[in-house]
């Protein structure tokens, strides 16, 4: 099944729209894997701004394809992160963050997972992980680096509270490459670059193919450029969710809470200073009543 991306202008950014594939209209959720939003690739004078803003209840995962961004956020980290590296903010109880492209590189092209947290962690103390080495693996001349969970025997120091899989697979033009997975995961391969066929299925760049579990393993062939694809898997997540701006919870009276409490500038999200200077206020809730989704 092909999950069609649509362009998003966030609240927290300004200069550049996003591609997000998940969540879809036919399909919420990949494992925990909650959120898939795609930036780029754009000049660095359309990079990104983002003001500082809170979560809950997820952890943020950044992978650059191109690019330097500065991350900052209320433990007090300030972590630049390039390509080939893995920045993982975990919000649990709250966290607030902002991140600004560095100018020292021209280009701007990367991924922004969000990863629901289950109940067991969703209210644990916020943490911050920088994984400057994630493991790689070249098999031929295709490379593949796991920055979650495990594949092809390797396996990333990520932090993770479900089963989980998160890997760049880069494939030359015609090339193509086999991946054992896990048969009880679901999975999606989002195409950063290039066009990829699954099976008998095309995608291209943009698009996110998803994957239901019951395979053992995926055969994936690059079409006539050089191909990148995320790859994201795991155990379908069970517990109901409400998402709301960059929030997730379980219930509206919960998003409300989390809300009020961002707006009243109040120490569930502690501040910190940055270079942008600023906060970015949650906007109006909608006029119903938000019900947890699968
Ligand atoms: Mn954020």
């Amino acid at each position: 099944m092909l999950l069609e991306p649509r362009l998003v202008k966030l609240t927290t950014r300004t200069g550049i729209e996003i591609s997000r594939t998940l969540p879809n209209a036919k399909k919420r959720m990949i494992g925990a894997w909650a959120f898939a939003d795609h930036f780029g690739p754009t000049v660095q004078a359309d990079g990104m701004v983002v003001a500082a803003h809170p979560h809950t209840g997820l952890q943020t995962a950044t992978w650059l394809i191109e690019g330097s961004i500065e991350h900052r956020d209320s433990l007090g980290t300030i972590q630049h992160i390039n390509p080939g590296q893995l920045n993982l903010m975990t919000a649990g109880y709250g966290i607030a963050h902002s991140e600004l492209s560095l100018a020292d590189a021209n280009l701007l092209h990367a991924v922004q997972l969000w990863i629901a947290l289950p109940d067991s962690a969703r209210d644990m103390a916020p943490a911050f992980q920088h994984v400057e080495y994630p493991p790689k693996v070249m098999l031929g001349a295709n490379q593949v680096c796991i920055f979650a969970g495990s594949l092809l025997g390797k396996t990333a120091e990520t932090t993770l509270f479900s089963e989980l899989v998160g890997a760049e697979v880069r494939i030359p033009a015609g090339e193509k490459i086999t991946l054992p997975v896990r048969d009880d995961f679901e999975h999606g391969f989002l195409i950063v670059q290039g066009e990829a066929r699954v099976a008998e299925e095309i995608g291209l760049t943009g698009q996110m193919m998803y994957r239901q579990p019951g395979t053992d393993s995926f055969e994936v062939t690059a079409g006539s450029e050089n191909l990148i694809v995320i790859l994201l898997g795991g155990r379908p997540f069970e517990e109901p969710i409400v998402m709301w701006w960059n929030f997730i919870g379980r219930s509206h009276g919960e998003i409300l809470e989390m809300r009020r409490a961002w707006n009243a500038r109040e120490n569930r999200f502690a501040e910190f200073p940055d270079r942008i200077g600023k906060w970015t206020p949650a906007p109006e809730l909608p006029n119903v009543i938000l019900r947890p989704r699968k």
